[in-house]
């Protein structure tokens, strides 16, 4: 055998939840990840993310396919959808529970919360104390019994992101023991994405920083799993409404489909993107003008607002 290559092929992965059609916060990020890939020859993997939401509307996973390609981006593989097979996250799970460290769970949120210590101001994710976990775990997974949760001890998990440095947190003290299955028994998002990443072979994960805390808890399942090498991760900043809240719905209908609808072209939205990426003032743009473009240390650090007059521009001829 010889040595392994020097440049082993970077992949990469488009990776949209079909819970509702793309909007200007999404699009932005995955135009991004695209261009970096394709300015760094990496491969893209387009995975639609239909586990662990709400249930999919019909037509939604076309819809969303659709979308991506009218604002003219590409992939080189899939597009691969999760619930299609479920097999490897299950023998994911065997292999947790072969080595102790899942567990069948029912309890209610508010079960866990009144045993945990102290109310914790201003989290959204209750955290899971240890005084709960069972001392004996079975050493078998049972796909349907309940839901499953993964024990995280104390330990502080650090990665280099691409664009915020060094990042450092320890699971057990903000979420404890997190859902790895579900009580509708299905992968949890946390457990379907380090499976998925490692079977596709992704090396480069770009996604928004509403993600970033996730991070470590994806860390330690990889390292459970001996899953490697652990992937370079670059978490972009939000884009928010003039209310410095992040962009939903209360900011209007900014979903990509809306606009194409109302006869927008995707250079409009692209252009918007680009000046929401350094690239000067609103001009409309191809997404290959977008490549050629584009540089990573020009996006700005903090978040990005979305105003009114944006759509204005967008919408005007
Ligand atoms: N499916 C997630 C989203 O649309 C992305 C998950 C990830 O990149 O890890 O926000």
């Amino acid at each position: 055998m010889g040595d392994p290559p020097a440049n082993p092929i970077q992949t990469t992965r488009l990776a949209p939840s079909p819970t509702g059609a793309l909007h200007l916060g999404n699009a932005r990020t995955f135009i991004v990840n695209w261009a970096l890939a394709r300015q760094s020859g990496w491969r893209i993997v387009l995975r639609i993310e239909d586990l662990d939401s709400p249930r999919v509307k019909p037509g939604v996973i076309e819809q969303t396919i659709d979308i991506l390609a009218w604002l003219g981006l590409d992939w080189d593989e899939g597009p691969i959808i999760q619930s299609e097979d479920l097999a490897a996250y299950s023998q994911a799970m065997e292999r947790l529970a072969e080595r102790s460290l899942v567990f069948p769970c029912d309890l209610t949120r508010s079960e866990i919360e009144a045993a945990a210590s102290a109310p914790q101001q201003g989290v959204h994710e209750t955290r899971f104390p240890p005084s709960l976990r069972p001392t004996h775990r079975p050493e078998s997974f049972e796909p349907r019994s309940s839901g499953w949760r993964f024990v995280v001890d104390p330990a502080d998990i650090a990665f280099e992101d691409r664009l915020l440095g060094i990042q450092t947190s320890d699971p057990s003290q903000t979420v404890g023991d997190f859902v790895v299955w579900t009580k509708r028994g299905e992968p949890a998002y946390q457990l379907a994405v380090v499976v998925d990443d490692a079977l596709q072979g992704v090396t480069q994960i770009v996604r928004g920083d509403d993600l970033l805390d996730s991070t470590a808890r994806q860390i330690l399942l990889r390292r459970a799993l001996q899953l490697a090498p652990e992937p370079t991760y670059t978490h972009l900043s939000m884009v928010v409404g003039e209310d410095g809240r992040r962009l939903a719905k209360r900011h209007g209908d900014t979903r990509l489909t809306h606009y194409r609808t109302l006869g927008a072209p995707p250079e409009k939205i692209v252009g918007l993107i680009g000046s929401w990426c350094g690239m000067g003032p609103l001009a409309s743009m191809s997404a290959q003008e977008f490549l050629r473009r584009f540089k990573l240390h020009k996006m700005p650090q903090e978040q990005v607002v979305f105003r009114p007059g944006d759509e204005q521009w967008i919408l005007a001829n």
